[in-house]
């Protein structure tokens, strides 16, 4: 399991502040931020800790299990955002 970040982010980067493994991307600094539309978990690196949900204030970080039916879309998408 990780955990998912879905389309209501603001890209306020309040989570990536909390992650321990430094697994969400991209970071103010990184190329393709002003981009994005939203920022994304690394699913290889998500140890499932559940840091960055309390530190998101619209709730758009979701573990896999619970995404919704009409948000499963964005499991794919947040994985997706690391095979580049
Ligand atoms: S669950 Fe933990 S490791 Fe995974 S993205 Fe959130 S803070 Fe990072
Ligand atoms: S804390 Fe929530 S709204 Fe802010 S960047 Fe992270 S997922 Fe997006």
């Amino acid at each position: 399991m990780a955990y998912v970040i879905t389309d209501s982010c603001i890209k306020d980067s309040l989570c990536v502040d909390v992650c321990p493994t430094d697994c969400i991307h991209p970071k103010q600094d990184e190329p393709g931020f002003e981009e994005a539309t939203q920022l994304f978990v690394d699913p290889v690196e998500c140890i499932d800790c559940g840091a960055c949900v309390p530190a998101c204030t619209s709730d758009s970080i979701l573990a896999v299990d619970d995404v919704p039916e009409d948000k499963k879309p964005f499991i794919e998408r947040n994985t997706a955002f690391f095979k580049n």
